[in-house]
């Protein structure tokens, strides 16, 4: 195997992989899964700092998101869509696809998006019925200032429908705090749990929306509705992915129990930048970091290709390009949940460097972790 220090999937504790192998039970019959499930999803609500009910759903982070936007849409609603990166943009799809009106706010994809010029913008037209707004957008790394933004949007009447797949958990996220609508979260990122759930947080607010719709939601899979009662009525809309949930709950307890998990985010990510920009290299955000990945453009004369294939074939190292408008133009360093060690990045940084070296890549120093 190689060390995976993508910005998702990242590496996955013993004790995780563990928890996914225990003998499991019939999620459906079983009466005691119901508890398990529910209790699973109240701690991942106690850990964003919120007692809006959570659901786990059966597929990975791209059906939050779709389930958000299709409980939500109907025909002709106007959507805004807080457009700063390629997961920001790629809200309209969804909106289109239910049948919404996508208004894309599309601001500077190298910058975060700035709260006065967006109250500008709202106070002039706040007829949406939500707003999307992604928390860090991975293919850019860029960090989105939740805590600002969705109480803004707020103010104008607008519910929030926040992406922090790849956010949560290595950037603070405060569900109440911050008025969060919907949030939509993945298993596969600073959770570090395997690819194949996505969580999605849901306020009374975004709840009587879905209640006072006129028109169905166009969807069964993606519908948020369909869990409604649940526990009450001991009947999941389909059969729960048992082991996954086992996985999950305990990448939480983990979570939980690690008291310095975003302190050390913080750190490790400013000390990683301050190595790439040290060693001459360019990061893509002018600012908006999220400390879960870091990114920077590809130097001159080589390609993110040959940067990638030498890293993994001669240190047994994954990083990730990127896509879309993205692709071939940075390359991205995970420093996302498990992990997140000043160890790895040390060997990750080392190995980074020595492959540019390889390649003639000129630095102004070598590429160095500060231990
Ligand atoms: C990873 C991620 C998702 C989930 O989709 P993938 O298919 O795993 O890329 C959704 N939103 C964001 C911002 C992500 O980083």
């Amino acid at each position: 195997m190689y060390k995976m220090m993508t910005p998702g999937p990242t590496m996955v504790a013993e004790n995780v992989r563990k928890a996914r192998s225990m003998e499991t039970g019939n999620p459906d019959l079983d009466l005691d899964f119901y508890d398990y499930y529910k209790e699973t999803c109240e701690l991942y609500s106690e850990l964003l700092h919120t007692k809006n009910e959570s659901l786990i759903l059966s597929g990975e982070g791209i059906l939050g998101l779709e389930a958000a936007v299709a409980s939500l849409t109907e025909p002709g609603d106007r959507v805004l869509v807080l457009d700063n990166g390629v997961f920001g943009k790629g809200f309209a799809d969804f909106v289109e696809i239910y049948g919404g009106k996508p208004v894309l706010y599309t601001t500077d994809y190298h910058k975060a998006i700035e709260a006065e010029p967006l109250r500008a913008f709202l106070e002039k037209d706040s007829d949406f019925k939500y707003a999307t707004v992604v928390h860090c957008d991975t293919p850019s790394g860029m960090l989105n200032d939740i805590a600002v933004i969705c109480p803004l949007l707020k103010e104008f009447e607008i519910l929030t429908v926040v992406d922090s797949v790849s956010g949560m958990f290595g950037n603070e996220v405060n569900v109440d705090a911050s008025q969060i609508d919907i949030l939509c979260g993945g298993s596969q990122k600073a959770v570090s749990a395997p690819i194949g759930l996505t969580m999605v947080t849901i306020s009374e607010a975004a709840k009587q929306a879905m209640e006072n719709r006129k028109t169905k939601i166009a969807s069964f899979y993606a519908n948020l509705m369909t869990f409604k009662d649940y526990y009450e009525n001991k009947w999941f809309p389909y059969s729960m992915p048992i082991s996954d949930i086992y996985g999950l709950r305990q990448a939480l307890q983990n979570i939980k129990e690690d008291k310095d998990i975003l302190a050390r985010h913080a750190r490790i990510a400013t000390k990683t930048r301050e190595a790439v920009v040290r060693s001459g290299l360019t990061l893509y955000a002018e600012n908006g970091y999220s400390n879960t990945v870091t990114v920077f453009t590809i130097p001159g004369g080589v390609t993110a290709e040959q940067i990638l294939t030498t890293l993994r074939a001669d240190y047994g190292i994954m990083l990730a390009g990127s896509f879309d408008v993205m692709a071939g133009e940075v390359i991205r360093i995970g420093h996302m949940g498990y992990n997140c060690t000043e160890e790895n990045m040390a060997e990750t940084l080392d190995a980074l460097g020595k492959t540019l070296e390889k390649l003639d890549v000129s630095l102004k120093e070598p590429l160095r972790y500060e231990m």
